[in-house]
């Protein structure tokens, strides 16, 4: 299959070409403001199960549910408790997921079989504008093959996809960089099942404490249920293995400086670059600056395969704000290989 990439800018078809294909019950590359997404008409299991293969995603693992406008989201679950009209009202349309027992309109094959539903309102003016001109919600997850690092350029889903969709829609780099916050509020307390675009603290300030599943911080050995199917999969992960060294930013890069060998790739703090000038290094921004590690982190692990690099070092940030997201996405792609220095 030949993918071919629709730039909205170049063509004033684009659009069309890709509403006609989703409507056809195909799968289409999206930008969104986190990362790029592979969609599909949320509401045909046919179309939803393309999507599964060209990631070769697991088939327990659920997709989250794109809409264009709010009033969308009372057409796709049960009910809409307060929380999840405050949340809403503030953070939509933006980087934030809601888990909510799922109307019976949802196929199985979006939930896997839960009877709950992830759905989100995403902000990038180019997913809006599909979402809108599709008319249909749009089941998406990441568009990169399952395991890999998402994808925050087209050029990613090209690299991990092309010649299995038909198309991709370009929107420019992604501007949050990592995914969505997936939060809970199908139980009794809110839940925070994936750290993202939109902080802890952030939804902290709204409903008051939300609980934090652990599966974010360790991991989770295969006997036990979690949240989220996501959680229990390898995720993220360069073709390199990969450690994480968690601390002072200076004590971190002495530490690596003393442990990475000559054919170690480095992902680092501006202000530690210069300590790595005999390695492959990938600089994600200063050390306080998360919004920019956000954005430039898939990209840096990405970009190691492809090199002579072998194994993989990584200064992280610390958990506050948008920080407990970067260091969330870098230890799955260490497997939780993570070393803390006190
Ligand atoms: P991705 O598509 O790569 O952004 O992954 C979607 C994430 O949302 C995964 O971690 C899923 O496990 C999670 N997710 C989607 N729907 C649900 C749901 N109904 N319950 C819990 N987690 C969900
Ligand atoms: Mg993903």
């Amino acid at each position: 299959m030949n993918t071919i990439l629709l730039d909205p800018v170049k063509d004033a078809d684009a659009y069309k070409k890709a509403v006609s294909l989703l409507r056809a019950g195909e799968v289409v590359g999206m930008p969104t403001e986190t990362v790029y997404g592979l969609a599909a008409n949320a509401l045909n299991g046919a179309a939803v199960k393309k999507i599964f293969v060209a990631k070769g995603r697991p088939q327990d693992n659920p997709l989250i549910v794109h809409i264009a406008d709010q009033k969308q989201l009372y057409t796709l679950v049960q009910s809409v408790p307060e929380s999840a009209k405050k949340l809403a009202a503030i953070f939509w349309p933006g980087p934030l997921t809601m888990i909510l027992p799922k109307a019976s309109c949802i196929p199985d094959v979006v939930s896997a079989g839960l009877d709950t539903v992830g759905i989100r309102l995403p902000s990038h003016p180019v997913a809006r504008r599909l979402i809108w001109e599709a008319g249909i919600p749009l089941a998406a997850p990441s568009a990169n093959t399952s395991g890999r690092p998402s994808t925050t350029t087209s050029k990613h889903v090209l690299e991990d996809l092309g010649g299995k969709i038909p198309a991709v829609l370009e929107g420019g780099p992604c501007i949050v960089g990592v995914e969505s916050t997936v939060i809970s509020l199908s139980g009794a307390k809110p839940r925070l099942l994936r750290p993202g675009g939109i902080s802890l603290e952030q939804l902290e300030e709204v409903l008051g404490e939300v609980e934090v599943d652990r599966a974010l911080c360790e991991k989770i050995g295969d006997d036990v249920r979690v949240s989220a199917p996501g959680m229990k999969y390898r995720h993220y992960a360069p073709k390199a293995p990969v450690t994480v060294v968690c601390g002072d930013p200076e004590r971190t890069a002495a530490y690596i400086t003393r442990h990475a060998g000559m054919d170690a790739g480095v992902i680092c703090f501006s202000e530690c670059a210069f300590q790595f000038a005999m390695h492959e290094r990938r600089v994600i921004g200063a050390a306080g600056d998360v919004q920019t590690q956000a954005r430039r982190i898939f990209d840096a692990l990405r970009s190691f395969d492809g090199t002579s690099v072998r194994e993989i070092w990584a200064q992280c940030p610390n958990d506050r704000g948008l920080g407990l997201a970067v260091a969330n996405r870098l230890k799955k792609a260490a497997g939780f290989h993570v070393i803390n220095i006190v």
